[in-house]
């Protein structure tokens, strides 16, 4: 590399200290990353890792901190409301993908990211809340909350859904998916009545009035979490809040489709879990970006910021992953600095076809978990049923859990 950009990453969330951490240990690159939070954020909750997640997480050297604090499996099981098996998907597989899938709560994944920055003496600096960008032709200008100024060559943003760094580069809106989701964490597996015997786990159930997931979330599997993602209508951002603060009516909501028809264990849990532990969470998605960097192309959005959708496919933290290793190999291209424009161009275009890709899976099983009629609901399961008869374990998906950052280099 003839120069080395100085590189400003906004956002110390899960995709901005991946980054940081493979430009550093790949290519001895350093960056500066600003996070509005004080301290490291335990808000959150148990976030799903595919084998194309947990790939980075390996790359970038935090994988086994976060292994041994999640909980590792292989086989998603799938069944009916009336404790039919639909199908089993290996979404994880030493041998196909040489990973297993984890599942884990989405603050244990920041934390061993940020302690491998500060470890690696990669500044993070927090409290630093961006307001403004100025875009330069040799230089960004970014403007903090507290005043202050700084100076880089490049900015990355990987604030979030509703990303300033988008904002000060874009004219776009983020907007309800349509979808929420409700979570519980924490249940001890031994606590669930005697028909969970029947349920493999981590388990994914479908039923005409909805979709449930029990999934074990801690390393020996003894703690479970429950979530569904369910159709809901939309409203402000301050409704949200005050809904989700109301804990009676989440688990009301919980309690009108779960409460009965379902096997006892999904009943249980769903009308017994302690209110106050329930998480109630919208669903906002940024719409498809006609582009991913500013027109000077000095400044980049990476993550939700550059494409936040539902989590139904489990891929959020996934694709911000991806995006933040396949990044840093285009800003340490040898011709990175004479030749940034067109680099750049060729990494949106490798990423943006993949999220096409990935936001269309989401979307199919959006609507596999919605309720519906009868009629309708045993077709959905038929169509589940029949789709593993006839592509086994794998469900096609290698494209998916295959994928491999590394391989970015082969587009340049
Ligand atoms: C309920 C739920 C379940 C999910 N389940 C899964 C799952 O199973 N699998 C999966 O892969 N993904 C899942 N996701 C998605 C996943 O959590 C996100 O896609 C992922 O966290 C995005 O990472 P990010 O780094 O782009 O953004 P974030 O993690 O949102 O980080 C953004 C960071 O930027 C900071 N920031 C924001 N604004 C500013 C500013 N102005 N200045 C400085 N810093 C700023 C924020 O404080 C934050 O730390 C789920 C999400 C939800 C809500």
């Amino acid at each position: 590399m003839s120069e080395i950009p100085y590189l400003a990453i906004v956002g110390g969330g899960i995709a901005g200290p991946a980054l940081a951490l493979s430009l550093k240990k790949h290519h001895g690159i350093s960056s500066t990353v600003y996070e509005l939070q004080p301290k490291h954020d335990v808000r959150g909750v148990n976030i799903t890792l595919a084998p194309n997640a947990v790939r980075v997480l390996q790359h970038v050297g935090v994988y086994d901190t976060v292994r041994t604090q999640g909980y590792s499996y292989e086989d998603l099981h799938m069944s009916n409301a009336r404790s039919q098996a639909l199908g089993t998907l290996l979404q994880g597989s030493p041998k196909h993908y040489n990973f297993s899938s984890l599942r884990v709560h989405r603050a244990i994944v920041q934390k061993a990211l940020l302690d491998e920055l500060k470890a690696q003496g990669i500044p993070v600096v927090f409290g630093k809340k961006l307001v403004q960008l100025r875009e330069d032709k040799e230089f960004v200008e970014l403007e903090f909350a507290d005043g202050t100024k700084a100076r880089a060559s490049f900015v990355i943003g990987a604030d979030g859904v509703h990303s300033r760094v988008r904002d000060a580069i874009m004219d776009t809106e983020t907007s309800y998916s349509g979808f929420m989701g409700i979570i519980g964490m924490g249940v001890k597996r031994e606590s669930l009545h005697k028909s969970a015997a029947q349920t493999p786990l981590p388990s994914f159930i479908f039923g005409g009035r909805g979709f449930v997931a029990v999934m074990p979330s801690d390393y020996k599997g003894t703690v479970v979490d429950f979530f569904s993602t369910m159709p809901y209508p939309a409203r402000s951002r301050k409704e949200w809040d005050e809904l989700a603060s109301d804990k009676t009516k989440v688990q009301e909501i919980l309690q009108q489709r779960f409460g009965d028809q379902w096997p006892k264990f999904i009943c249980d849990i769903t009308m017994e879990y302690n209110k106050e532990g329930l998480s109630l969470l919208p669903f906002f998605e940024v719409p498809p970006l006609e582009r991913w960097t500013s027109i000077k192309r000095r400044v980049v959005l990476i993550g939700d910021s550059a494409h936040a959708f539902t989590p139904q496919g489990g891929q959020g933290a996934a694709m911000g992953l991806e995006d933040a290793e396949t990044l840093s190999h285009t800003l340490a291209h040898p011709d990175f600095a004479s030749d940034y424009m067109r680099l750049l161009a060729a990494w949106e275009r490798h990423r943006s076809d993949r999220l096409r890709l990935v936001k269309d899976f989401t979307d199919l099983n959006g609507r596999l978990r919605t309720p519906d009629t009868a009629i309708v609901q045993w077709i959905k399961e038929m169509l589940i049923w029949g789709r593993f008869k006839w592509t086994g374990q794998l469900g096609n998906l290698q494209w998916l859990h295959g994928y491999n950052a590394e391989d970015i280099v082969r587009v340049f």
